[in-house]
């Protein structure tokens, strides 16, 4: 059989296996793409049953999350963690709380997530998890009691030696706050090495909470230079505005970009002469507000209700939002319109069909796995501190986040052209993060 057909064979198994979880097809399929040129120089890639492996999680925990809103009423959530692939070190990554998760989503997000962990070149393995909850609207006594509800079953699946969650969609500082809290007193131990996204008088780390955006701007920097050029002067589109997007824009005009442009699940807004950084996180990360506001405090920014952010012109594009939300006519509108690079803030932000457009038109594309990885890499130098109980300066975390982001970056084109794929992060990504971990499997045997 040849190494196609095998693939393909493989892939079948894992449709099947796994029916109507369609992110989590998408996922494997872009890295399936990427194994046909390492089988055929390494077959024995394929040997014992490595990728039908790979694509099973080591253990995937679903359970009742019931908690009591401010009225009284009992409302049931469902919680997840997918413990996905422990060969490089704890399983590590985020618990997203919104209505749309599921065990096909979060399944999506801890496969990526191992590959992703692998191009770090830090001991982390992939996990996610996260329930759907609906945060939006919910006071802050209904989220601390759903977090404490989430954490009571939980804490009993996770530990620094075994699984280190951290935030991502929905879950940010306040929430790893509550979740924490109620690790601690349920455990009666302060094993700070357990999350990672905690508050800096605790345990956390200093860039954390800037490291995914910051990471995305230093590998944008990085594709720019390969193409000899740079952030300096450039337009850039930065959708959402969470905490990825946030930092990303703060980074990049720190480098000299400007965004003229963000949003929310509602609409976008743009404004011409950049994104007011202190306004957007004042509306967002202290009132939390909508989106909206932003136009309605400043005269000469727009909002669009609806629509799509992808409309606006620019010359890079960094979806930072969440997945799926750059399909193939956005794509085609940023390609008519210039775009030099788009690098993926978010998970799987854009369509398999869009990649296709960006990759066929010769525009840089970087693949989740490797722009937005600064976040757990940061999560992982949390860890580090915590095992040694030190806490470093901004200065120096900044530093090493810059430096690993640089070193992904370098792994991405090296591996790619080592594969003779010149110039595809798509698969110097894939197959770097592949090689890592496979190699590790082998090692340990058939387990
Ligand atoms: P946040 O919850 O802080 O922000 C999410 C942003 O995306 C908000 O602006 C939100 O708008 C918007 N959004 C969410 N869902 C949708 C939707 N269905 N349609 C349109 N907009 C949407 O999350 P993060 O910034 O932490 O995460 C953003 C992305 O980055 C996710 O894909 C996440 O997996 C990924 N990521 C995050 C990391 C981290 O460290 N936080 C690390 C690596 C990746 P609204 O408020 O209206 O919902």
């Amino acid at each position: 059989m040849s190494v196609r057909d095998r693939v393909e064979e493989i892939y079948e198994q894992v449709l099947l296996r796994n029916a109507g979880e369609p992110e989590f097809h998408q996922a494997a399929a872009e890295v399936f793409e990427s194994l046909h040129v390492v089988l055929e120089r390494h077959p024995r890639y394929a040997d014992s049953g490595l990728i039908e492996r790979l694509c099973e999680p080591e253990r995937q925990i679903i359970f009742r999350v019931p908690w009591t809103d401010d009225n009284g009423n009992v409302h049931v959530n469902r919680g997840f963690r997918v413990q996905y692939n422990s060969v490089l070190g704890p399983y590590k990554g985020g618990l997203r709380f919104h209505p749309s998760v599921n065990l096909g989503i979060v399944k999506f997000l801890g496969f990526e997530q191992i590959f992703k962990n692998a191009l770090t070149g830090l001991p982390i393995g992939g996990g996610k998890g996260g329930s759907d909850f609906d945060p939006k609207g919910r006071s802050e006594a209904e989220i601390m009691r759903f977090c404490q509800s989430f954490m009571t079953e939980l804490q009993r699946h996770i530990g620094e030696y075994t699984d280190v969650p951290a935030g991502d969609i929905g879950v940010g500082g306040r929430e790893i706050g509550y979740l924490f809290g109620q690790y601690k007193r349920l455990t009666n131990s302060f094993e700070s090495g357990v999350l990672t996204g905690k508050g800096l008088n605790w345990g956390g780390s200093m860039v954390r909470t800037e490291a995914t955006g910051y990471g995305v701007a230093y590998f944008t920097a990085e594709m720019m230079a390969a193409k000899g050029e740079s952030l300096e002067g450039k337009k850039v589109v930065v959708s959402g505005s969470g905490n990825v997007a946030i930092y990303a824009i703060e980074k990049v005009h720190q480098l000299g970009g400007t965004v003229v442009a963000c949003s929310d699940s509602a609409g976008y807004v743009v404004d011409p002469k950049g994104i007011d950084l202190e306004l957007l996180k004042e509306i967002k990360e202290v009132k939390r507000a909508r989106i909206s506001e932003y136009a309605d405090q400043v005269p000469h920014a727009t909002y669009v209700e609806g629509g799509s952010i992808w409309d606006v012109e620019c010359e890079i594009a960094l979806p930072c939002a969440t997945q799926n939300e750059l399909d193939e006519v956005a794509a085609k509108k940023l390609v008519a319109c210039g775009v030099q690079a788009v690098a993926e803030g978010a998970n799987m932000p854009t369509t398999a069909q869009g990649i296709k457009v960006f990759r066929d038109a010769g525009v840089a594309f970087a693949p989740g796995k490797a722009a937005n990885a600064g976040g757990v890499a940061t999560s992982a130098l949390e860890m580090q501190q915590n095992a040694s109980r030190d806490s470093w300066s901004f200065e120096y975390t900044d530093e090493r986040l810059s430096k690993i982001m640089r070193g992904i970056h370098e792994r991405c084109i090296t591996t790619a052209a080592e594969y003779g794929q010149p110039g595809d992060y798509v698969h110097g990504a894939n197959i770097a993060g592949f090689v890592k971990v496979a190699d590790a499997m082998f090692a340990m045997g058939v387990i």
